[in-house]
C-alpha cells in the first residue's frame, strides 16, 4: 500500500503569527479542503475533558477547526458520547455542564454541543463492521451517524488499557454508545494486589458497577460478576495496586477500538488532527491530569487515521522523557520493548496492536511519509 501523507508543524510560534494560525495553515496544505462540505451536517469528535483534568484541547482548537468548516459551506458541531464509568459525563446533563465547564460553549467556539449518544447513552445506532474480527456489529452514538462527514480532533495521550489514545481511540472507543463501550471493554477485568493496596478506598468510589468491596483487612478485591471491565479503576489507585494484566485482553481492545473506528468511517468524508501537547500518561476521561510525560510536539494531520496515530507515536517515542514525570520515573526499567514511552508507562499493555488490526481490517495503512508545514 502506498504510504499516507502526514503533515505536521511543531509549536514554535513567531512574534504575530499564533499556533492556531499555523493549525489553519496546516489544515489546509493537509488536503482539508478537498472535502466537499457544502451544507453537510460535519460532526467534529472532540473530548471535552473531564472536569479536573487540565491536559484535554483547549476549546480554542475546536473553534480553529469549525471556522475552517464553515468557511467552507459545511455545517459543524462538536460532539463525544456518554461514558462508561462513574463521571461528570456518564448522560448528557452532566456532560454538557462539564463541556460548558471546561470552556466548550457556543460563544468560545461558534457551535454547539452534541451528546451523540442521547439523554442516557442509549441513543445508539447498530452499524455493520466489514471484516471485523471481534464486533460484527457496532453501536455508534446516532448523531454522529447522521452526520454527513466525520472529523476527528484528537489528543495524544497515555491509556491505563490501549496504551495511548490518539485518532482511533477518540474516534472508535469516543463514538461508542454506553453499550458500545462495554462491548469493547468485557474482555478484561482488573485485578488488585492485595499486598499493595492500602485501603484508601478511591477505587470503589469511582466504581459504577459495586465491584470493589474490601475485606476485614481493608484490603480492596473487585468482583467479576459485577465488574464490566472499563478499567476506571486502574487509574484512580495512586499506589498501581490495581492493574489488568491479560495482555490479550488489552490487545483484544484495541482491536475492537480498530473495529469501531470502521464503523464510524466507512464510506464517509473524513480527516483527522492530532495535537500532541500536555501528554499526560492517562486519558482526559481522568479528573486529574499528571505530568506531561515529554515536552510539546506539534500538531498533526492527514486524511488517514491509521498513519497518523503511528507518526504520533513515532514522534513521542522518539522525545526524551520529562525527569519530573511518571515517565521520567519509570524510564529505562523495562528494556525488553525497544523504546515504547506508553509501555514504560502501562506495562501490561502495546498500543501497537491498535494499529496492526486497523491496518488488516482495512481501516488505512501505518506507512506515512512526513512533511512539515511553518
Ligand atoms: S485505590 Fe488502590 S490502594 Fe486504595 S483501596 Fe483501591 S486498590 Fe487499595
Ligand atoms: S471494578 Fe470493574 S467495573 Fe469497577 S471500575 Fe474497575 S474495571 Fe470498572
Amino acid at each position: 500500500m502506498e504510504k499516507a501523507k502526514v503533515f505536521w508543524t511543531d509549536m514554535r510560534c513567531k512574534t504575530g503569527d499564533s499556533l492556531l494560525h499555523k493549525m489553519d495553515r496546516l489544515i489546509k496544505k493537509a488536503g482539508i479542503e478537498e472535502i466537499d462540505f457544502n451544507n453537510k451536517f460535519v460532526c467534529v469528535k472532540v473530548h471535552f475533558g473531564e472536569p479536573g483534568n487540565l491536559a484535554f484541547l483547549r476549546p480554542n482548537f475546536a473553534k480553529t477547526v469549525c471556522d475552517k468548516i464553515k468557511k467552507l459551506g459545511g455545517r459543524p458541531f462538536l460532539a463525544d458520547c456518554n461514558t462508561l464509568y462513574v463521571g461528570r459525563r456518564k448522560d448528557a446533563l452532566m456532560h454538557m455542564e462539564a463541556a460548558f465547564e471546561n470552556g466548550y460553549t457556543p460563544l468560545s467556539t461558534g457551535v454547539h454541543n452534541i451528546i451523540a449518544d442521547g439523554l442516557k447513552g442509549t441513543d445508539d445506532i447498530e452499524v455493520p463492521v466489514k471484516g471485523a474480527q471481534y464486533c460484527k456489529v457496532a453501536r455508534i452514538g446516532r448523531a454522529v451517524m447522521d452526520a454527513d462527514i466525520v472529523i476527528s480532533l484528537n489528543h495524544f495521550k497515555g491509556h491505563e488499557n490501549a496504551s495511548f489514545g490518539g485518532a482511533l481511540k477518540n474516534i472508535g472507543m469516543g463514538c461508542g454508545s454506553r453499550a458500545g463501550k462495554m462491548a469493547m471493554h468485557n474482555e478484561g477485568k482488573p485485578e488488585v494486589q492485595q499486598e499493595v493496596c492500602r485501603g484508601c478506598k478511591t477505587c470503589a468510589k469511582f466504581c459504577a458497577h459495586n465491584a470493589i468491596s474490601f475485606n476485614a483487612s481493608k484490603k480492596a478485591s473487585i468482583d467479576h460478576k459485577k465488574c464490566v471491565g472499563c478499567g476506571r479503576c486502574i487509574g484512580t489507585c495512586n499506589y498501581s495496586a490495581i492493574s489488568n494484566n491479560v495482555w490479550s485482553a488489552n490487545d483484544i481492545l484495541n482491536a475492537k477500538i480498530a473495529e469501531y473506528s470502521k464503523a464510524v468511517l466507512d464510506g464517509r468524508p473524513n480527516f483527522h488532527i492530532t495535537v500532541i501537547n500536555q501528554v499526560s500518561p492517562f486519558c482526559d476521561c481522568h479528573a486529574e491530569s499528571d505530568a506531561p510525560i515529554v515536552p510539546d510536539i506539534g500538531i498533526f494531520a492527514g486524511f488517514n487515521p491509521v498513519a497518523l496515530d503511528r507518526a504520533c507515536l513515532d514522534a513521542i517515542n522518539a522525545a526524551p522523557a520529562i525527569a519530573s514525570s511518571i515517565l521520567g520515573e519509570r524510564d529505562h526499567k523495562h528494556t525488553d520493548h525497544g523504546t515504547d514511552h506508553f509501555i514504560d508507562v502501562h506495562p501490561a499493555t502495546n498500543g501497537l496492536t491498535q494499529l496492526t488490526h486497523a491496518e488488516k481490517i482495512g481501516l488505512g495503512t501505518s506507512q506515512y511519509e512526513l512533511i512539515k508545514v511553518k
